[in-house]
């Protein structure tokens, strides 16, 4: 089995919940989405044999001990057999799933081996269309484990979509963490203010139990 990958590393989660914490970062090749803010360098793709993914992670676990494997992207479940893969040869270590949260039936092939779901709900304006529906489909799927969400802000963003975001979230469960991210500004992408993050959270803590404001840590000290 190939993999097509960008890059296998040891580093701290920089996003969401487990900031800070040490993982094993597994970047699939390909996503199915194009995002405005996408900082993913997809020139760097190389394909690899399963095998030596797995002899890798193993030597990088040797090396550190990790919270967890974190499969990321591009979109991880576009490779459903080598998530597979991965978890069933590393019987024990935590499997930590980085998804756009689009791609309902491939979960639904994977969700038993999967530990911890990070998702991100694109917003209509970051993306070009609406994803509502699917996102709802996801995280009535990704709830069996553990489960938070993430959601990009930029100056863009509309009270109105932001809303629409949170109502789906609550409609699914308001004990879902949500995180909100204030973008790193790149290819035309406008910073939000900070005093718009405070609004946009006292709006969202009316419908959800956890609201959180996080940005990405990792940027702050150059970390990759
Ligand atoms: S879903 Fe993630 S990897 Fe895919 S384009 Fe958007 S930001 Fe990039």
């Amino acid at each position: 089995m190939r993999v097509p990958l960008v890059e296998i590393f040891s580093s701290i989660q920089g996003e969401g919940k487990y900031v800070g914490c040490r993982q094993i970062f597994v970047r699939f090749a390909d996503c199915n989405l194009r995002c405005r803010y996408c900082d993913t360098d997809f020139t760097r793709r190389s394909e690899r044999r399963i095998e030596d993914v797995i002899s890798e992670i193993e030597r990088l676990m040797s090396e550190a001990p990790v919270h967890s494997i974190s499969l990321t992207g591009g979109e991880p479940l576009l490779h459903c057999e080598v998530i597979r893969a991965i978890a069933e040869r590393l019987v024990g270590a935590k499997i930590f799933l980085e998804t756009n949260g689009t791609l309902t039936s491939a979960l639904e092939r994977v969700i038993d081996v999967v530990d911890i779901v990070s998702m991100d709900v694109k917003l209509p304006h970051s993306i070009g269309r609406d994803l509502t529906a699917a996102h709802r489909r996801f995280l009535e799927i990704a709830r069996r484990k553990e489960l938070y969400v993430k959601l990009v802000a930029d100056g863009d963003m509309s009270e109105e979509e932001f809303m629409a975001a949170v109502s789906m979230i609550a409609g699914v469960s308001r004990e879902i963490l949500l995180v909100i991210q204030p973008v790193t500004p790149m290819n035309g992408v406008h910073s939000i203010k900070p005093l718009e993050l405070l609004r946009f959270q006292s709006m969202a803590l009316k419908e959800l139990s956890d609201v959180r404001v996080i940005p990405q840590t990792h940027r702050l000290i150059n970390m990759l």
